[in-house]
């Protein structure tokens, strides 16, 4: 036993790795379940939330309950069912006329556990307008009428928030490109809409971005499952479903619906974040804890992230690294070490990192500071 301790000293000592850094770089089984994890902002809680995803009561094929079980799976905080008001291709077997009875069903599936279940609908027209979400609404059976400028005034009527869904759909939109026409125009002059889908199911738009920055719209980003998460993002092989992440007062129904109105959201699908510097950056700092190992003049910094994102970081401050190029990569759930050639040694000192997966616009990226 004491022959195989000092074997280790001596490895230690010859080169040099800090012993944190070897225990803390081994992969933590409890950290590669499939909860979502990201940490809340000063004064603000993150929920994480799905509002677009579809049952058997329109077009999707599981039973309302289902996909309160997969949402509790996720960690997530907040659901909303959103089936089609005007597409019930699953009608003949299960001819119910009431646009509200998935949402019911789901809430009742959801009953003593700490998932809110919004009601909410798809209204699903042609190009233009084309898919909506109405979520918070009382009674979804009041949108089922022809006239769309009066579904959107009645979603209004009764305080929801409403969203265009996948502006890109090929479907709808063959290039690809979403673009705002004079029908989208008159239902922003008349305040009908509020948010914006980015990223929709395995899709993402740029140009959805932009129109939500033209037109400062909230951004979303969404499942819209109909069938199951495990086969579709494979939770359990490390992937995940989109999600948007709201920033809320409190975990409420209405403090929720004032992060969507105040545009507080962020949005994380594959590796990548996409939201304002104002809630990204917080985010992204406050999922890192470091450790400071002074040196004479190189000074070793352990980094954890305790977030669910690899962040790729690119250095913007004066330092070098001893052991990384400028670009280098935080990987989730893990420790890092870098060592900063800091050449004096100071009491404290910053250093400043652009997020390179994670946008604040098209092209542009959030800056972190950590502060030693
Ligand atoms: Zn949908």
């Amino acid at each position: 036993m004491k022959s195989y301790f000092t074997v280790i000293v001596f490895l230690y000592s010859c080169f040099w790795i800090p012993a944190q850094m070897l225990t803390a770089q081994s992969h933590d089984p409890e950290h590669h379940d499939r909860i979502i994890e990201f940490p809340d902002i000063p004064g603000l809680k993150t929920l994480k939330c799905d509002l677009h995803m579809h049952t058997v009561f329109s077009d999707g094929n599981v039973w309302p309950g289902i996909r309160v079980q997969e949402a509790i799976r996720d960690g997530l905080d907040v659901i909303s069912i959103t089936d089609h008001l005007e597409y019930q291709p699953h009608g003949a077997d299960l001819p119910h006329p009431d646009r509200n009875r998935s949402y019911q069903l789901a809430v009742e599936a959801a009953r003593n556990t700490d998932l809110i279940v919004l009601n909410g609908a798809e209204i699903t027209r042609s190009m233009p307008p084309g898919h909506f979400n109405a979520i918070f609404l009382e009674d979804a059976n009041a949108l089922h009428q022809e006239d769309v400028f009066e579904v959107f005034r009645e979603a209004k009527r009764q305080g929801a928030f409403v969203f265009w869904n996948h502006p890109h759909w090929t479907s709808q939109k063959p290039d690809g490109v979403a673009a705002l026409t004079d029908m989208h125009v008159k239902l922003l002059e008349e305040d009908l809409f509020h948010g914006i889908e980015i990223y929709n199911g395995s899709t993402y738009s740029d140009e959805a971005l932009d129109i939500a920055l033209q037109h400062d719209l909230t951004l979303l980003g969404t499942s819209d499952v109909h069938g199951l998460i495990d086969w579709e993002y494979l939770p359990q092989e490390g992937g995940h479903r989109p999600v948007t992440l709201a920033f809320a007062t409190e975990k409420s129904p209405n403090a929720l619906k004032e992060a969507f109105v105040k545009k507080q959201t962020v949005i994380w699908f594959h590796n990548t974040l996409v939201g304002d510097e104002a809630f990204l950056t917080p985010l992204i700092e406050q999922s890192l804890v470091v450790t400071r190992q002074p040196g004479a003049m190189v000074e070793t910094l352990l980094i954890e992230n305790h977030s669910d994102a690899d962040y790729i970081l690119q250095n913007q401050s004066r330092f070098t690294f001893h052991n990384h190029a400028g670009v280098f990569v935080l990987k989730a759930h893990e420790t890092t070490t870098v060592r900063v050639k800091t050449l004096i040694n100071p009491d404290n000192f910053q250093l400043t990192f652009k997020v390179l997966n994670a946008f604040t616009s098209s092209d542009s990226h959030p800056v972190i500071t950590l502060y030693l």
